[in-house]
């Protein structure tokens, strides 16, 4: 590869693809490298809050050409039946990231990013340079952005410590066709779980739910699983048994992880999933994700740029805007799941919140941010 690499990225889903644009339109030489070819269906309620809708403009990538789904109504409902529905205050679009991902691909293409569909196997750091390894080739940098996602073979070879630990929690998601209020994002609590439901750009529903590996275990199949534990939530029945799939099977991923992890490894600085993933039922993930990639790629122009002028200050800056903008995020969706996971508990909840919805609003606000401000 022709010349010195600036930045190589790890993973091209969100974070990795929104900093492949920033950097390459800055005229940075950056290699984004992805194990899947676009475009690929991914478990994920679909749900993009609209807080980085200023900076995926700023970028020249508003998702409005993917003609997306206008969101504006929350329901929540509890397996015993109750349910409350309001209003949100900000919103979101409904836009499948077979779709978006694509499109991102595309413009960070466009934008003279080199994109390789490659698996990296290893990352070392030696003498202020970056050797990143695939099973063909080896490609060095000044600069690495992980942005692999909740979960890799790779977190194995870095040694990251979260990896150790198994994790409880497995997901499922697939479109359907049937009936479904465009403007609204449902979530359905089930034992052990809970499910989001709502429409994507094409018309299709996105039915997505997490579960827990203990609740699942002791059934064969995913129909059986479904008929068993998530019937029992009537609403979420309805449109189970109101739907088609569009997909031939369900697609599912496991071992997803909320545990605490490291921001900066090894002098690679983590963004999106690969840095934390906030409890889906927040629906923000998308949203951190993509505000995560403008952090960091801010950032990294600085330190190329000479404006930062050393490595530690850099992985210092970063670390202290990622705790400033998401810790509190994160620790309210691990607060909001446990709730959500007694069903006792969430009946009450749920009682008060059917007579007074407006309570939910703050405590969106507290997993959400605001729309981003672009000063450049
Ligand atoms: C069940 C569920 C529902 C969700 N619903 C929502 C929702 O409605 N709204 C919302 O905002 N968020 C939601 N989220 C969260 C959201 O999906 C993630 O936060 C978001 O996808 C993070 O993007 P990312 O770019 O960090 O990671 P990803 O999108 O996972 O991208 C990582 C990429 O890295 C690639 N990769 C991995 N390892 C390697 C390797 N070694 N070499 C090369 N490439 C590699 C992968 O192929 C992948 O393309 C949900 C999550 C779950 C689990």
């Amino acid at each position: 590869m022709a010349g010195q690499i600036d930045v190589i990225i790890i993973g091209g889903g969100l974070a990795g693809l929104t900093s492949a644009i920033h950097l390459s339109r800055a005229g940075k030489h950056v290699v984004l490298i992805e194990k899947n070819l676009y475009p690929h269906h991914k478990v994920c309620g679909e749900y993009l809050s609209k807080e980085v809708i200023p900076y995926l403009k700023w970028l020249d990538a508003d998702p409005e050409v993917l003609k997306p789904i206008d969101i504006s109504k929350l329901q929540v409902t509890t397996t015993g039946g109750r349910s409350c529905m309001l209003a949100l205050p900000l919103g979101g679009l409904g836009v499948s990231r077979f779709a978006l991902d694509d499109f991102l691909y595309q413009k960070a293409k466009k934008h003279g990013c080199t994109i390789l569909q490659e698996t990296v196997t290893q990352v070392t750091f030696s003498q202020d340079s970056f050797r990143v390894s695939t099973a063909i080739h080896s490609y060095t940098s000044k600069l690495v952005l992980g942005a692999y996602g909740k979960r890799s073979a790779l977190d194995y070879k870095l040694a990251r410590g979260f990896i150790r630990n198994k994790s409880p929690w497995l997901a499922v998601k697939a479109h359907y066709k049937g009936n479904f209020p465009a403007d609204l994002v449902a979530l359905h609590n089930f034992k052990g779980g809970y499910c989001g439901v709502s429409r994507v750009e094409n018309n299709e529903i996105n039915i997505c739910y997490l579960v827990n590996y203990e609740t699942f275990k002791s059934y064969t199949n995913l129909p059986l699983f479904e008929r068993e534990v998530l019937y029992k939530n009537k609403h979420l029945k309805q449109i189970l048994q109101g739907s088609m799939m569009c997909f031939d099977t369900a697609i599912s991923i496991s071992q997803i992880s909320f545990e605490n992890k490291e921001k900066v490894h090894n002098h690679i600085l983590m963004i999106g999933d690969t840095a934390g993933l906030i409890h889906p039922l927040c629906g923000n993930g998308m949203g951190m994700a993509i505000h995560s990639s403008k952090i960091c790629s801010t950032l990294v122009l600085e330190y190329l740029d000479g404006r930062i002028t050393c490595r530690e200050k850099l992985e210092n800056r970063y670390l202290e805007q990622w705790r400033t903008n998401f810790s509190k995020r994160i620790r309210m969706g691990k607060l909001l799941a446990g709730i959500l996971s007694r069903d006792r508990t969430t009946d009450i909840i749920m009682r008060i919140l059917v007579k007074f919805p407006k309570l939910l609003s703050p405590i969106i606000r507290m997993t959400h941010g605001r729309p981003l401000i672009i000063t450049e």
